[in-house]
């Protein structure tokens, strides 16, 4: 800086020390993540991960509960919610069943189909069973705003959800 002050550095130069002096940092963020990410959490494990299937650790925040995901299977997995003191969603999604985070600005949001609660409509009907293989269904979104229709993962079948 104090030499472009005074002129004896091209503004080129200049750009290219804090290309370098970016790419460092860029660089050193780069090596600390992995060391972050393969520590293990603490706490007990209280179940599998809903996302990818490591297991989950309880863990407790100034009284409250909640779980978070080891990562061991997918180390890109992410997921951390709230949770009662035996580890089980303190909140659940009414379109998968899957379980609420809050965020930091505390909305809530479900951590398998990303779908906020407050799009999740109150009142939703329970999915029910498969017409066609009896499994428990689950409701999907439809990309149609206020649209929803029941799936059955087991066999495919989809059907619109009729709406109370
Ligand atoms: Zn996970
Ligand atoms: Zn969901
Ligand atoms: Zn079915």
């Amino acid at each position: 800086m104090e030499r472009i002050r005074r002129g004896e550095a091209s503004r080129e130069a200049f750009m290219e020390g804090i290309r370098g002096f970016v790419k460092d940092v860029v660089g050193q963020i780069k090596a600390s993540a992995p060391a972050a990410a393969a520590r293990p959490p603490s706490g007990p494990v209280v179940g599998d991960c809903p996302r990818c299937g490591s297991p989950l650790h309880l863990r407790e925040w100034e009284g409250r509960h909640y779980v978070k995901c080891a990562a061991t299977r997918d180390p890109e997995c992410r997921v951390a919610y709230e949770t009662g003191a035996d580890g089980k969603p303190a909140d659940l999604c009414r379109l998968c069943q899957g379980p609420l985070r809050t965020t930091k600005a505390g909305s809530k949001v479900c951590v398998l189909c990303g779908a906020w609660a407050s799009d999740q409509p109150e009142g939703l009907p329970e999915p029910g069973l498969c017409p066609g293989c009896g499994q428990p269904m689950r409701i999907i979104r439809s990309t149609t705003r206020g649209q929803f229709f029941r799936r059955c993962a087991p066999c495919g079948t989809v059907e619109p959800l009729k709406l109370p």
